[in-house]
């Protein structure tokens, strides 16, 4: 099925056309009509699906149908994401898709300067992307008015909820016009996501995109098991062996990411931190240096695993594993994007069995086994249990920073 069935018009076909988006992916074809007929929408799309053009191509359609003027501070779709990456990556796709109509959109995050942002907003702006804490603030300051808002989309709803933003989902949500349009997202549709949709979204018609073949990022996985004090070494010795041009590399913590980078500095390889310690302007530029390819080479904490969309990223590795196994997924969904080839490798020590083990689990079967000469770990590391559940979800508290 083309895009042109789905009821878009032109100036947006073209837009696809020269973004070489040739066919709907499978949760575009079911959510953009959808949208377009008006009906609030739940969706369980996993990253790399193409969810974010599911729910900005209607809602541009619907603007750029609009006569009503928009008056100054007002907005007329509102779209919450869990990270600041994730809505400067958001409010990209919405540039790059209404490159043929006249539709302003801002992306309005903490950790820089407001000034701007009110600025921006001054005039109305016709969609806006906001990470909850920073738009609680504007809202407080009077600088957005919602009387005008059509539609509201909750984006990762189930990363909002983890990153403990619901208290501020609810303060904004009162806030908002009783007879809009509401749109959920979120990678799975758990019972908490589920209670957030009872309270935000009347009547959701619930969609979801199984994990088909074409559809699925394609993303080999594997295991290279280690002992704890090695990882550093091995890492040093893949990158040189393998003459790696390229990985983003994922850390625990803020001082284990910038230990790392000057033990990979020790060996002659150049690499950088990216963490929640960074200023904005910082982790912006980094990130458009490793776009570039000019940074090969960045160790990261979480904060990183939502967001960063990176063409022909070729490579993620999982220094530690992450305490949360939707996070597994969500990090090496940052590889194999748009249907491209990606190579994720986790290095796991017996310290990481529990974890290890909660992530096979969710994905339903065991990773792929390595061992590396020269690193064969002395600690063994067991074989997964796959119905494992982790006793308590509480306390892994690498997100206890939830400011936006
Ligand atoms: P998302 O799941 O929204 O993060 O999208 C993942 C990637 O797929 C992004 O790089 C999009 O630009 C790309 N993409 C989204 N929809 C399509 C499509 N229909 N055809 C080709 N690429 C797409």
């Amino acid at each position: 099925m083309p895009f042109s069935k789905l009821g878009l018009s032109t100036p947006i076909l073209h837009a696809l056309a020269e973004l070489n988006y040739h066919t709907p992916s499978p949760i575009q074809q079911q959510a953009i009509p959808l949208v377009l007929a008006g009906k609030n929408v739940m969706g369980a799309a996993q990253t790399g699906t193409g969810k974010t053009a599911s729910f900005v191509l209607p809602i541009l359609e619907k603007i750029s149908q609009q006569g009503e003027d928009l008056r100054g501070k007002r907005v007329r779709a509102l779209i919450l994401t869990p990270t600041r990456e994730l809505a400067q990556q958001v409010e990209k796709n919405i540039v790059d898709y209404a490159k043929h109509l006249e539709i302003s959109s801002l992306a309005m995050v903490g950790g820089v300067d407001s000034e701007p942002q009110k600025q921006a907003l001054i005039y109305g702006i016709d969609i806006l992307v906001a990470t909850p804490g920073r738009l609680l603030d504007m809202m407080y300051q009077r600088a957005v008015h919602f009387d005008q808002l059509e539609t509201l989309v909750l984006d990762e709803a189930d990363r909002m909820l983890d990153m403990g933003f619901i208290d501020d989902i609810t303060k904004i949500v009162d806030r908002l016009p009783g007879n809009r349009q509401s749109l959920l997202f979120s990678a799975t549709l758990s019972k908490q996501v589920k209670a957030l949709a009872k309270t935000t979204i009347n009547d959701a018609v619930e969609i979801s995109v199984s994990n088909h073949i074409d559809n699925a990022p394609k993303i080999d996985q594997c295991l290279i098991t280690v002992d704890k004090d090695k990882k550093s070494a091995l890492l040093s010795h893949l990158i040189k062996e393998n003459d790696w041009q390229q990985a983003l590399i994922f850390i625990q913590t803020k001082h284990g990411s910038a230990k790392l980078v000057s033990q990979l500095e020790k060996r002659g390889i150049a690499a950088e931190a990216f963490h929640s310690g960074r200023s904005q302007a910082s982790r912006n530029k980094l990130l458009e240096n490793f776009k570039a390819g000019e940074v090969k080479f960045v160790v990261a904490t979480g904060i990183a695993s939502r967001g960063i969309d990176i063409d022909e990223l070729s490579r993620v590795v999982n220094y530690d594993l992450p305490d949360q196994a939707d996070d597994y997924v969500h990090r090496i969904g940052r590889t194999g994007r748009a249907g491209a080839q990606g190579e994720a490798i986790s290095f796991v020590s017996r310290d990481d069995f529990r974890n290890l083990c909660a992530i096979e689990s969710r994905i339903g079967h065991l990773i792929e086994r390595k061992e590396v000469e020269g690193f064969v770990p002395t600690k063994e590391v067991p074989v997964s249990i796959l119905n494992y559940k982790p006793k308590s979800k509480k306390g892994n508290g690498h997100y206890k920073n939830r400011k936006s």
